[in-house]
């Protein structure tokens, strides 16, 4: 066993001596040889008794172990794998989730953290091996999400693991998350420590206000850095409209870079105080800034003014496979009127986060969108998701954020 630390999963695993098997039916085992973590149901022959959220071995039907998962029966994903090796192991230890989390902290190290940025994605879930797990930090503090039973079932190892790599303020936010087919067993909590709200984190110098414990998902979108870092390039003297401002993350990193005036719509009251209360936080004289609390399309169709940057970051209208194609509507009749409300010679960051729609159909949506609105419409850039939320290559699932920097004429 690799840790001194044994808990009641491995006590169990221990007197039991395996994990339950799962066999794949023949030739369904390519998939899990090519690292995709994702068994599906349909791949299974047989399955030894298990409990939602076990660990189990997956083989194949000659009986080589490809690897070790987490057991979901209620889902189509019946198995998400977060090791591709035949080593057996104590998968319940601290030890060797804190050896993952140590990996992932290092990309982050290399890539992202400096003495400008305290403020990032620490586990991106199947990106980093760890399918089901998200890590976001602020200043030090940890907001996890813990989105199966089977990483509901470590959470202990994964605080005891976080801490051991220095980490001494750990939440753990369940709101807005749903387990699929099953009820939310656990709250949002201090699991442990307990930082003051708001934290005040760091992004490329500039400070926010982040309240972990109250806002959208774990408190920011963290995963727009680099787009709003090219924005505060490009904007000197424009004229700039972000909608879904949220709490004014694009909009701060305008004011920095000397944008004539910024104009941040969102449909929370409460996201366009604290917007306001970000800038207040990095500027004294923000004069030209004016925040609205308003539907970002009814605020766009009664729009007579035009701008020269148009930011266009709404939440995922496809939560699933089967809103695809209102969704689609959606991002179309955004696209346009942000087309419209975009001067000659502007240019527009649009954006989709969600999975279900890839990089080519929103490239056909803001096409159809531009064909419309009868605008010639270039791409300038392809944009998408920050190295502290890697693409995991065997499983190209991970990839959400994608974006288009347009250039209109
Ligand atoms: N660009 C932001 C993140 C946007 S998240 C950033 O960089 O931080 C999406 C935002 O859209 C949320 O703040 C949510 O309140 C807002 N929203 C959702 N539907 C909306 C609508 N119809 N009109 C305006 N805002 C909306």
């Amino acid at each position: 066993m690799c840790s001194e630390k044994i808990g009641n999963q491995s006590i169990k695993r221990l007197l039991v001596g395996i994990y339950p098997i799962i066999t794949l039916k023949r030739g369904r085992e390519r998939s899990v040889l090519h690292k995709h973590p994702w068994v599906f149901s349909g791949a299974v022959y047989q399955c030894e008794p298990a409990a939602d959220g076990d660990i189990v071995t997956v083989k194949d039907i000659n009986d080589n172990v490809l690897g070790y998962g987490f057991y979901a029966p209620h889902s189509q994903i019946i198995v998400k794998m977060f090791e591709f090796s035949a080593v057996y192991t104590d998968y319940y230890s601290v030890d060797y989730w804190q050896k993952k989390i140590y990996n992932a902290l290092q990309l982050r190290n290399t890539y992202v953290i400096n003495d400008q940025t305290n403020t990032y994605r620490l586990i991106h879930a199947e990106g980093d091996g760890m399918p089901g797990v998200i890590a976001d930090v602020y200043a030090g503090t940890v907001v996890l999400n813990l989105l199966t039973k089977g990483v509901e079932n470590i959470c202990s190892q994964l605080t005891e693991a976080l801490a051991n790599l220095g980490f001494n303020n750990i939440y753990l936010k369940v709101k807005g998350i749903s387990h699929e087919k099953e009820k939310i067993v656990s709250e949002s909590a201090w699991l442990k420590g307990k930082s003051e709200m708001p934290v005040m984190a760091k992004e490329n110098v500039l400070k926010f206000w982040i309240d972990i414990e109250k806002g959208q998902k774990t408190g920011f979108f963290i995963d727009q850095r680099e787009h709003r870092r090219m924005l505060q390039m490009l904007c000197k003297g424009k004229t700039v409209l972000n909608t879904f401002s949220y709490t004014g993350g694009f909009s701060v990193y305008a004011i920095q870079g000397e944008a004539a005036s910024v104009v941040s719509v969102d449909i929370s009251k409460d996201a366009i105080q604290k917007c306001e209360e970000n800038i207040a936080l990095n500027f004294t004289n923000h004069s030209h800034h004016i925040a609205i609390a308003e539907d970002c399309f009814e605020y766009l169709k009664k729009c007579d003014t035009k701008y020269d940057i148009v930011i266009l970051d709404p939440p995922a209208f496809a939560k699933n496979a089967r809103s695809v194609p209102n969704a689609c509507r959606g991002y179309k009749e955004l696209n346009m009127l942000g087309i419209k409300a975009c001067n000659a010679k502007g240019l527009i960051f649009t954006f989709s986060c969600s999975q279900n729609i890839d990089k080519r159909l929103f490239q056909q949506i803001v096409f159809s969108a531009a064909a419309d609105v009868g605008r010639h419409v270039r791409i300038i850039a392809h944009l998408c998701q920050p190295a502290d939320h890697p693409v995991n290559i065997y499983h190209p699932e991970s990839e959400y954020l994608k974006g288009l920097l347009l250039y209109v004429d």
